[in-house]
C-alpha cells in the first residue's frame, strides 16, 4: 500500500509503543516521516526522514520541530501528538509537581505544538491533526486526576482545533486507546496477572491491544479517505468501555 505517498508526517514520542508502531506503519505506506522522542536511540532504526531527540515540552520544542519539518520534509501535512506520560496520586496528595509534569507533557505540549504546526497544515490543503486521547478522555478513575484532566483537555483542545480549522481544510481527531502494551504498561501487566486479566476480559474481543492497533486507526485518520471525520474522538479498546 502506497496510501502516504508524498505525505508529510510528524510523530511525537515515536521511541516506543503506539508512536513507534505509527511511525514504522507511515512510513511502511510511503510517508515522508520526521519523529522525535526524549530518547533518541531507538529512533534511528526507524527509517524516517529525520529524527529529533527532544523533550517535548522545552520551551523551544514546538520552534526546532517545525524548523526541522520545514528543513526535512518541506512542509507538513500530518501531525501527530503522542508523547505522553502515566502518573497518579489521589488528589489530596498530588504534589504541584506531579500535576505540573502530567499536564506538562500530556497536554500542554498537545497545545503548543499544534499552534506552532497550524500555519503549515494550513498551506498543506489536507492537513490533519491527530491528538492520542484516551478512555480516561470520557471517563476518570480514583488516583488519576492529572492523567483524567489532561486526557479530557485533548478531547477538548482537539474539538477546538476541529472548529477553527476546518474552514482550511484540516480536520483534527483524538484516538481513545483502551489498555494497550506498551512502554507506559508492559511492566505492570507482566508484574500484575490480575490487572491484566481484568482488561483481557473487559475487552469484548477478549485480549489486550497492541500498538499497532491504535497505529492503524491513526493511519485511517490521517488518510485521504478521513476527510469529512473531524471534532471526533474514536474509541479504540477492543470494546471494553461497552460494558460497566
Ligand atoms: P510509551 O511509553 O510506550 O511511548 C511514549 C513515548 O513518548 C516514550 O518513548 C516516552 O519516553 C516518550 N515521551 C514521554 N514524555 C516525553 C517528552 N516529554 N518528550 C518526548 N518524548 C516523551 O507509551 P504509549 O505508547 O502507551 O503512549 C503513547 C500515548 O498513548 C500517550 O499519550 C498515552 O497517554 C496514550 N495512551 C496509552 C494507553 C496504553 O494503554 N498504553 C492507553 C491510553 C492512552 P519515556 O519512555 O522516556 O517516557
Amino acid at each position: 500500500m502506497n496510501r502516504f505517498a508524498g505525505v508529510r508526517c510528524l510523530v511525537t514520542g515515536a521511541a516506543d509503543g503506539i508512536g513507534r508502531a505509527t511511525a514504522m506503519r507511515l512510513i511502511e505506506e510511503g510517508g515522508a516521516v520526521l519523529v522525535c522522542d526524549r530518547n533518541g536511540s531507538p529512533l534511528e532504526e526507524l527509517g524516517a526522514r529525520a529524527a529529533l531527540t527532544l523533550d517535548v515540552t522545552a520551551p523551544d520544542a514546538p520552534a526546532r520541530l517545525m524548523a526541522a519539518v520545514e528543513t526535512h520534509l518541506g512542509g507538513l501535512d500530518v501531525l501527530v501528538n503522542n508523547a505522553g506520560i502515566s502518573a497518579g496520586a489521589p488528589i489530596e496528595s498530588l504534589s504541584d509537581e506531579l500535576w505540573h509534569r502530567v499536564l506538562g507533557v500530556n497536554l500542554e505540549s498537545v497545545f503548543r505544538i499544534s499552534r506552532a504546526a497550524i500555519g503549515l497544515l494550513k498551506a498543506s490543503g489536507r492537513g490533519r491533526i491527530i491528538n492520542i486521547g484516551s478512555v480516561m478522555s470520557t471517563h476518570a478513575a480514583p488516583g488519576m486526576g492529572a492523567y483524567t484532566v489532561s486526557k479530557h483537555g485533548v478531547a477538548g483542545l482537539t474539538r477546538t482545533l476541529a472548529l477553527e480549522l476546518g474552514p482550511f481544510g484540516v480536520t483534527a481527531n483524538y484516538i481513545q486507546p483502551g489498555a494497550i502494551v506498551t512502554g507506559i504498561t508492559r511492566g505492570v501487566f507482566a508484574a500484575d496477572a490480575g490487572f491484566r486479566e481484568f482488561w483481557t476480559n473487559k475487552a469484548a474481543v477478549k485480549r489486550l491491544g497492541q500498538p499497532e492497533d491504535i497505529a492503524a486507526a491513526i493511519a485511517f485518520l490521517a488518510s485521504d479517505e478521513a476527510s469529512f471525520i473531524t471534532g471526533h474522538g474514536l474509541l479504540v479498546d477492543g470494546g471494553a468501555l461497552q460494558s460497566p
